[in-house]
């Protein structure tokens, strides 16, 4: 399907590869340069799939079986025997993984899947949870730390929208499959593939929990890392450990470059502490091979000095005052922790890790006051192109750049084009040669496919990245609240200029909620009491399908699914079937 939908641009990357590749004459630098470094970069990066190839390894442990399903998803899933039920760690990305890896698993244990634990919130490791609904009769328990609700609701909600594009770059879930050479930590993300099946959870904590479930005993532990709801669970009979991702074959993603909130990288570093501390003889990581016997130790102690060696050199470097793209020329991992195949950069990198712990710290500012309040992007391209002596200087440099190979400055000057609006055809597809010149050539599956997707955006022909399909059962995950906070950043403050306005719902459940837009401002209420300009009764989940499009806003009024939509609400927050809230 992706193929498909995307052959025009799929057809202009590759003419743009041959393109790239070819032996006209102003090639012949980039022939030199592409020999050695570029090209085994890639090679480690083909090798490194090796990781995922899709397999399922079972291991007999001192407390039973334990089975981990690999090369699915793009997260592993894995299954603990118990008594006369098993539980599952991690529900893969989606409902149409799920169903291969269980498909598996139950020939090697039918019974019933007694419970589902999420490592985090991620989708990868969530969104195949709703499969287990459809195969038995009894609902597993679903587990999870008390905060990855939160995690989710956040990006099923306000933010969607950001995450969801940068994610498609990032992962390139809308390259032909045969460009994508891997994720860095799976073979591809397949959410798209069917509905997302994220099953709220039922059971959580706050540090630790201790449960039984079929004659298994399982210890969970709250271990902050990769996100901040991140567990691990230990399971003393069996000495086995599943980190979910906070250990992985690969640099950690310290920063992700799809957006994040900043990663508590010392907590990070104490989680693996904790781990080590267990002494386990198995490791299940949710993503990448298990990790078995003499291993453990040293793979975790150098995992988690890498860690904080990028983060105490960081801090050192920021008190002496040197500004973050400073200190990213200045830090170069040990000897021993780079050589450590566990530690290439096929996800996480050093440079960006430095740049995320710097804004953890300090927040964005980086201390000189130049940067303080740049000139606007406009008026320093408009500056440069005067020093230079005009525009088309300036597109003659980003030309020359392009055939000297100097993409990364190549890119750097089309920002500037793009700015001034100049040639903007002429721009773009020297732009587009910048980021296939440097996509091809990333040995970090991440900026690869980022680059690569950028370059498909640049065609003429693109319109948007495909949505995944939105269901019923995925609406219903999504809570009110996350629904009046999607309302308020869709307000659309000149359609309610000078304007007081108070729009009230009467849920079927008894809830009530109240927007009162003011100051072109769309404030929330649980608990308003006043006059009603306008008063919409209808059920959360009839709210919640007519913005997300499943429910025809016009037609759900007719039949009296909704009573009174009023067309000034769907004006203000931009809602119509085609273009719905939720994404
Ligand atoms: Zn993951």
């Amino acid at each position: 399907m992706k193929a498909l939908l995307h052959n025009k641009n799929y057809y202009s990357l590759i003419l743009s590869i041959i393109f790239l590749l070819s032996c006209a004459p102003e090639q012949n630098i980039e022939q030199d340069n592409v020999d050695i470094q570029p090209i085994s970069s890639v090679e480690k990066l083909i090798e490194h799939s090796k990781e995922f190839e899709k397999t399922i390894i079972s291991h007999e442990t001192p407390g039973g079986k334990i089975h981990i399903a690999i090369g699915f998803g793009i997260a592993n899933s894995i299954m603990v025997e118990g008594d006369n039920g098993n539980i599952i760690i991690d529900a893969s990305d989606s409902v149409y993984e799920a169903a291969q890896i269980y498909t598996n698993f139950k020939k090697l244990n039918p019974n019933p899947v007694k419970a589902i634990i999420y490592t985090h919130n991620h989708g990868d490791h969530t969104f195949g949870a709703a499969y287990y609904l459809s195969v038995q009769e009894e609902k597993p328990k679903i587990i999870a730390h008390e905060t990855t609700d939160f995690y989710m609701q956040r990006i099923l909600g306000i933010i969607n929208p950001i995450i969801s594009t940068r994610s498609t770059r990032m992962f390139g879930t809308a390259l032909p499959e045969e460009d994508v050479i891997n994720v860095g930590i799976g073979k591809s993300l397949n959410v798209s593939k069917s509905p997302f099946g994220y099953l709220k959870p039922d059971t959580t904590f706050s540090d630790e929990l201790k449960l039984q479930i079929s004659g298994i005993n399982i210890e969970l532990y709250h271990a902050p890392g990769e996100t901040n709801d991140q567990l691990f669970v230990w399971l003393p009979d069996h000495k086995s450990l599943m980190p979910g991702d906070n250990i992985y074959k690969t640099f950690p993603n310290l920063y992700t470059i799809r957006g994040t909130t900043h990663r508590d990288v010392m907590g990070w570093v104490n989680s693996l502490d904790k781990m080590l501390s267990l002494n386990p003889e198995y490791i299940f990581p949710s993503h990448t091979k298990p990790i078995i016997g003499n291993d453990i130790s040293s793979t975790l102690t150098l995992y988690r000095d890498a860690i904080q060696f990028v983060h105490d050199q960081t801090v050192r470097l920021m008190n002496e005052g040197y500004y973050p793209d400073q200190i990213i020329e200045m830090i170069e991992l040990p000897n021993s922790i780079q050589e450590s195949p566990f530690l290439s950069e096929f996800y996480g990198t050093v440079r960006w890790s430095v740049k995320s712990i710097f804004n953890g710290y300090l927040g964005w500012f980086n201390g000189n006051p130049a940067e303080l309040d740049p000139l606007p992007r406009k008026k320093e391209a408009q500056m440069l192109a005067e020093l230079v002596g005009g525009e088309e200087k300036l597109l003659f440099a980003l030309k020359n750049a392009v055939n000297s190979n100097e993409m990364q400055w190549a890119l750097e000057l089309s920002d500037k084009l793009l700015a001034l609006e100049y040639k903007l055809e002429e721009v773009k597809s020297l732009r587009y040669q910048a980021l296939t010149y440097i996509g091809i050539r990333s040995s970090n599956p991440n900026k690869r496919n980022y680059f690569l997707t950028s370059a498909l955006e640049l065609n003429s022909g693109f319109d948007t990245f495909p949505i995944a399909e939105r269901t019923e059962e995925g609406v219903r995950e999504i809570s009110i609240d996350t629904i009046f906070s999607i309302l308020s950043v869709r307000l659309d403050p000149d359609k309610v200029f000078n304007k007081n306005l108070i729009v009230c719902f009467n849920f079927s459940s008894g809830l009530s909620k109240t927007i009162l837009l003011r100051n072109q401002v769309a404030a929330i209420s649980n608990n308003y009491s006043g006059m009603c300009d306008i008063s919409i009764t209808t059920s959360e989940l009839n709210l919640k399908l007519a913005l997300s499009g499943l429910l025809n806003p016009v037609l759900a009024i007719a039949s009296g699914d909704i009573e009174l939509l009023p067309s000034i609400f769907i004006k203000v927050f931009r809602i119509s079937p085609a273009l719905s809230i939720i994404p």
